[in-house]
């Protein structure tokens, strides 16, 4: 159980980091929406919408953290902010998008807190992986198909990530990728190097849960040019397709039945 947030006692943690989801408030947990509701501070991503923020009445909005491959605030900044604001008194939430704990940086935030002597704790978040997976009607396992599923990104720190290649062109392989879209070439070049055909399929789920949520079915010849044709954060679904029914997606059928009545 999490410690409850109100009353709260003079040791309660000061600081939340919490897991905003993928985009759609509706998919925020009710632990999120009440630390949001109580924060006098709330440390944010660039990607949080603005639906989301808006469910914190009371607090200070200070946009922090990196955009893709585009600026970003150093995370010795971000991290002295959070120990300054928690200092001064202020309860904090520091804001993620999805998990804080898949490529949020959970880590280095948690240890300039523990060093500082400051309590906190973690809420966590639906992760991108998830959304696009309920997008798509699929599991992200299933039985007699994938046993296992790779969590891995596109690019870290230093570039584009180094892999275990070999494992991900394995047949059958299903990995969530994300920071894939300006990796795609690399990735593709990667995985068909180390042994994965052409055809397997990899589905790109743009912005999803949120309105201008896009499903571009692909395969890994044709990565690249999948990639190249989105704008929004996309997740990467290698080895996973589409469910063939259109029912599934609702832009498809409500064209169908347009053309078709
Ligand atoms: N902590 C986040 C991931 C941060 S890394 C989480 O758990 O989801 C940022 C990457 O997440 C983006 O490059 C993209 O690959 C993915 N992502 C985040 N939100 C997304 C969304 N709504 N739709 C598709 N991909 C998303």
């Amino acid at each position: 159980m999490l410690p409850p947030l109100s009353p709260r006692p003079d040791d309660a943690p000061r600081v939340a980091l919490v897991g905003a989801g993928p985009g759609d408030p509706e998919l925020l947990t009710l632990a999120a929406l009440r630390a949001l509701e109580a924060a006098d501070v709330v440390l944010h991503d660039r990607l949080v919408p603005a639906a989301i923020l808006a469910l914190a009445p009371r607090a200070r909005l200070v946009a922090v953290g990196k955009e893709g491959f585009g600026p970003a605030m150093p995370q010795a900044g971000i991290n002295r902010l959070l120990v300054n604001h928690a200092r001064s008194g202020a309860q904090v939430v520091r804001l993620k998008g999805g998990d804080p704990a898949i490529f949020g940086r959970l880590e280095d935030e948690a240890a300039a807190l523990e060093a500082a002597g400051i309590a906190f704790r973690v809420i966590p978040g639906i992760t991108a992986a998830s959304a696009a997976a309920a997008a798509l009607g699929r599991g992200l396992t299933q039985r007699g198909r994938n046993a296992g599923l790779r969590i891995v990104t596109g690019h870290d720190m230093r570039g584009f990530a180094d892999q275990d290649w070999r494992g991900l062109a394995a047949p059958g392989a299903v990995a969530a990728i994300y920071m894939g879209k300006r990796a795609a070439r690399f990735l593709q070049g990667r995985l068909l190097m180390h042994g994965a055909a052409p055809a397997t399929p990899v589905t790109l789920v743009e912005n999803a849960s949120l309105p201008g949520q896009r499903i571009l079915p692909a395969t890994l010849a044709d990565l690249p040019k999948a990639a190249a044709d989105t704008t929004g954060p996309v997740l990467l679904l290698l080895g996973i397709a589409p469910r063939g029914a259109a029912a599934l997606l609702p832009d498809t059928l409500s064209d169908l039945l347009e053309a078709h009545p």
